[in-house]
């Protein structure tokens, strides 16, 4: 049995909605198969603007942004579905009944539950949209809420999956029915033991995919994509990049890791515990072999680049010059937990810490915590370069033009935050 995910930007529109059908329906493996979902391209974001204006109290605008959600997912439906007395529409309309509800009544929930509650309907609706076309193509298969079988805590848009509860769930009550036929499922949602709706953080519909591939005891999990498999870097920031065929599951957790975004950090730890092979395909040419991430022992073929921007350099004095002993570490990493912050890289000396994170609203908070403890320097706009298998000429390579602030090598792995020259 094959786990397949498919992201948000692969079913974007009804065209891209036909094409996942028609990879479903010419796929040479033709046994059941669990094919997990995202929220349709941009969704989850309009879902993360509609609640900021429901917490802010601007109804009118949460209102509209609904409207134009619900537009658009009708649209998609009504090019797929000719016949506009299909059930499928009265239920993609019930979907919409519960948040229409939840924006006249108000915020009255902490804000990071309500989150939930409202950011995972994207989901919902690609997976209603996408299994009554798969039906209406004659291809056997069935809805499935995915919140009857990923139980989560209550650490609300950050939940942790409760693996015992989501074993047995997956192995009594999905299983059963994999057998029989394919299932359409969504990503990035699971349930509480109370019942309500979590999320297992943004982008976390891969890791929801190994979730279910590791219960399932998946033979594969496949990712398909808009690029050829893993690349050693990003064609954002790179004209010339190679792909990778075969990666060893410690490699794939490294450049995860350090940011490179072609799969969620925590997808392959799951994976790896049951030695279930991740195939990173591109949606676009099916056929092409793509990546392959599994258990291999050959290390990478070519050294991997992965760039972030908008850091900030954030360098910690104990107020006294005393040394930069475990107490004050711990005072930092407690402050760091509190304000949500994760740090990209860090340098430890004899009388400051250093560490580079991305920037945003968390980290003015942070320094200003920081600054009851600690005397504080910071440097903001810089580039985080980590290059995995770096040499003398790759590190020459991305320095042209740079001025490197720092630099921690590990035997593999070389991070560098610079600035422009
Ligand atoms: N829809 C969610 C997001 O955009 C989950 C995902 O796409 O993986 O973050
Ligand atoms: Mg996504």
């Amino acid at each position: 049995m094959k786990v397949y995910k498919f992201g948000g930007v692969s079913i974007k529109d009804a065209e891209s909605v036909r094409n996942l059908v028609h990879i479903l329906s010419s796929d040479k493996d033709n046994g059941p198969k669990l094919i997990v979902i995202s929220a349709m391209a941009t969704v989850t974001n309009k879902l993360e603007k509609l609640l900021k204006a429901f917490l802010n109290l601007e109804g009118d605008q949460a209102i509209e942004i609904l409207t134009e959600l619900k537009t658009s997912h009708f649209n998609c439906l009504s090019e797929l579905i000719s016949n506009s007395n299909h059930p499928s529409f009265d239920d993609l309309a019930n979907s919409f009944v519960e948040i229409e509800w939840l924006l006249e009544e108000g915020p009255q929930d902490p804000p990071d539950y309500l989150y939930d509650q409202i950011v995972s309907l994207g989901e919902i609706w690609s997976t209603k949209i996408i299994a009554t076309y798969l039906k209406e193509t004659g291809l056997n298969s069935q809805w499935l809420d995915a919140r009857n079988y990923i139980i989560t805590d209550n650490n609300y848009k950050d939940a942790n999956v409760n693996w015992e509860k989501t074993q047995s769930l997956i192995e009594q009550k999905l299983k059963p029915i994999l057998e029989k036929q394919t299932a359409i499922t969504q990503g990035f949602i699971g349930s509480t033991t109370e019942n309500f709706t979590s999320t297992l953080g943004r982008d976390g519909s891969d890791y929801s995919g190994a979730i279910f591939a590791s219960c399932l005891n998946a033979e594969s999990l496949t990712i398909w994509k808009d690029v050829p498999g893993v690349l050693n870097a990003d064609p954002k920031w790179f004209d010339e990049t190679s792909k990778i065929d075969q990666l060893s599951y410690h490699d794939a957790i490294e450049l995860t890791y350090y940011g490179a975004n072609v799969i969620h950090p925590k997808t392959i730890k799951p994976l790896q515990n049951k030695n279930i092979p991740l195939y990173v395909k591109s949606y676009l040419n099916p056929d092409q072999l793509g990546t392959c991430i599994n258990e291999t022992q050959s290390v990478l073929p070519v050294p991997s680049f992965i760039f972030k921007i908008n850091q900030v350099l954030i360098s910690i004095f104990p107020k006294d010059f005393s040394f930069i002993i475990e107490e004050n570490l711990s005072t930092i990493f407690s402050l760091l937990h509190r304000h949500q912050v994760k740090v990209n890289t860090m340098l430890n000396s004899a009388i400051s810490f250093s560490i580079s994170v991305d920037d945003s609203e968390k980290v003015d908070a942070l320094i200003e915590s920081l600054q009851q403890d600690f005397k504080v320097k910071y440097n903001r706009g810089l580039e985080l370069v980590t290059i995995r298998y770096y040499n003398p000429e790759t590190i020459a390579r991305v320095s042209v033009d740079k001025k490197i602030i720092l630099e921690v090598k590990s035997r593999h792995t070389c991070q560098m935050v610079m600035k422009d020259l």
